[in-house]
């Protein structure tokens, strides 16, 4: 039994999270901008219908979260 192992497994699953926060940010932001672009009742920032204000919601929180961890490293 090695002392470093812990530490080992403690920062991989830290890159991991890191990268599907990373992810789901990105798809996040991908499916916004891919609603708005065929939905013709979203025009940003002035309207949004419920589907685009629930995507724009959930890439705003991914958005946060990714930057609030970037500033912490
Ligand atoms: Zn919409």
């Amino acid at each position: 039994m090695s002392s470093a192992a812990p530490i080992r497994t403690t920062i991989s699953v830290a890159v991991l999270m890191a990268d599907s926060l990373y992810d789901r940010y990105m798809k996040a932001s991908a499916a916004y901008r891919v609603h708005v672009k065929a939905c013709s009742r979203c025009s940003p920032p002035v309207a949004r219908c419920t589907a685009g204000r629930e995507l724009h919601t959930s890439f705003v929180r991914l958005q946060d979260a990714y930057l609030a961890r970037l500033r912490r490293s």
